[in-house]
């Protein structure tokens, strides 16, 4: 009895923590098993949570030598105490992860820390890195194991000159250079952290457009917002190696003309993806096998082959993304109780924190079009809202997709102050299946940056807006 559970979650990252505490909640008896020392996973202790505290921090910084100049601030010459910087970003890790082993106290869930091993179907082995040994047993297990960095051929990370987005997160003094190697998300956020702090950065990206999942025209206002912060931005270009060179770091590559260049900095940033992570959980003894990417198949109810044993979060197919593992920690939870979760893949937001932010829910104009899908484009600009102007933060537009016919919301892409939080509307909206119309009169606070939006909205539906 003493080891048996009905649920056991593997991972404690956003996905198994919110599935163990759903799993409580729902009245099981629920272990979680995470091999490192603290509970939060990836995004609590690398990603999330410390990107976002530096990237505050910085902004801070930034704005203190750049803008408080026209607020009428004089602060003198400013100066950054670089191990304080990321002292704090620790602190608020640990303030989060202390949080999550108390929720985890709260909702009675039994906390084993080691490397889970399935030894077959129902049960599962944890080894401490005293390498005792506890063997659980499970009616039901969520495995969240997440992901890790990936890197592409011919650059090895070393973890010392070539190192990822989880060293970057705690160097141990302020770099004069970084090249970022790929400009999606997590390239262009931690680009934006040491570009504020005086850091020359160059980003290497082989597409021809940043953050390229996203609508292309955030990708093109991104860029001339991040060349204003003076970041080095090389599109079109193709890595072919990087060298630790003891103190620095060279990289090669070829640029749009197929020209060989080369780059040194202080350390190469390699930030081009990531890949699942399920090294070590012996799947093949529970009968489960992991496709090519490395990637766990699950169905439509997050089981694996196995019935009794789900897969959730960056382990499996989608965005990853936290609040997506979040809803699938719910969806497993209550699926197993019996339920009959939904969870709508098409309106997972993409959020970037770069400043302006970045966020984006629904179809781009590019998948609009290659679907022929027909559409009216809103588009209303930062530079005209007062709310904008009067924290000086007018870069960037809001664009709504609206579909002519009955004002069906088909995609929002928004570049702007606080976007991040702005785009909760519109999820809600689209999940609603809400028509412009509607949202048009709605009343919105004045002024907010989500007053755009309205704006938007006229000009979609061909009423012209208020404010342009
Ligand atoms: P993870 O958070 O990766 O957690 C998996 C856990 O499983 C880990 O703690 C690992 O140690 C543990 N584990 C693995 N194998 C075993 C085993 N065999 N036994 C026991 N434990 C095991 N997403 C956002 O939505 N917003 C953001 O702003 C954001 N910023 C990011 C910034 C950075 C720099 C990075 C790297 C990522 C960011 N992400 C962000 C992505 C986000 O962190 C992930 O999508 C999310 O953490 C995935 O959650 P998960 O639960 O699937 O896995």
């Amino acid at each position: 009895m003493e080891n048996q559970y009905d649920v056991v979650v593997i991972g404690s990252g956003p996905g198994g923590y919110v599935a163990a505490i759903r799993a409580s909640q729902l009245g099981y008896r629920v272990a979680i098993v995470e091999k490192y020392s603290t509970l939060g996973g990836t995004c609590t202790n690398v990603g999330c949570i410390p990107a976002k505290s530096l990237l505050d921090s910085s902004e801070h910084y930034h704005q203190a030598e750049v803008q408080f100049k026209a607020h009428g601030i004089q602060t003198g010459g400013i100066s950054l105490d670089f191990t304080r910087f990321i002292h704090r970003k620790g602190e608020v890790v640990a303030q989060n992860t202390a949080g999550l082993l108390y929720l985890m106290k709260k909702n009675k869930i039994q906390v084993y820390h080691g490397v889970g091993s399935f030894t077959d179907a129902t049960h599962l082995k944890v080894t401490a890195t005293d390498q005792t040994e506890t063997v659980l047993t499970g009616r039901y297990f969520i495995i969240a194991t997440g992901s890790k960095p990936s890197t592409i051929p011919g650059v090895t990370i070393d973890k010392k000159r070539i190192i990822t987005s989880t060293e970057s997160l705690s160097l141990p003094e302020k770099p004069a250079s970084m090249v970022i190697i790929g400009g999606g998300v997590i390239g262009v956020e931690l680009a934006s952290v040491y570009a504020r702090i005086g850091t020359s950065v160059t980003i290497i990206e082989y597409t021809n457009n940043l953050i390229p999942t996203m609508d292309s025209e955030l990708g093109k206002a991104l860029q001339k917002s991040l060349r204003q912060l003076k970041i080095n931005i090389l599109l079109g270009s193709k890595v072919q190696s990087a060298t630790n060179n003891g103190t620095n770091a060279t990289v090669k590559f070829l640029d749009p003309q197929g020209a060989p260049q080369e780059i040194t900095a202080d350390y190469c940033l390699v930030a081009v993806g990531r890949r699942a992570y399920t090294d070590g959980l012996n799947l093949p003894a529970a009968g489960i096998q992991a496709e090519k990417n490395g990637k766990i198949k699950v169905n439509a109810k997050l089981q694996t082959n196995v019935p009794h044993i789900y897969a959730i979060g960056d382990v499996i197919d989608g965005p990853m993304l936290a609040h997506k593992a979040e809803e699938e920690g719910v969806f497993a939870a209550e699926t197993i109780h019996g339920g009959h979760p939904h969870i709508n893949y098409a309106l997972v937001p993409g959020v970037v924190y770069t400043w302006p932010e970045v966020a984006a829910v629904g179809a781009t104009e590019e998948e609009l079009k290659a679907k022929g899908v027909e559409y009216k484009v809103g588009k209303f600009p930062y530079m005209a809202s007062a709310r904008a102007r009067a924290s000086m933060d007018t870069d960037g537009f809001v664009k709504v997709l609206v579909s002519p016919k009955y004002g069906e919301i088909l995609g929002v892409h928004i570049i702007g102050p606080r976007a991040a939080d702005v785009i909760a509307q519109s999820v809600l909206a689209i999940e609603q299946e809400m028509t412009a119309e509607e949202l048009i009169r709605s009343c919105y606070a004045h002024p907010t940056y989500a007053e755009a939006l309205k704006d938007a909205y006229l000009i979609a539906t061909g009423q012209g807006a208020i404010n342009i």
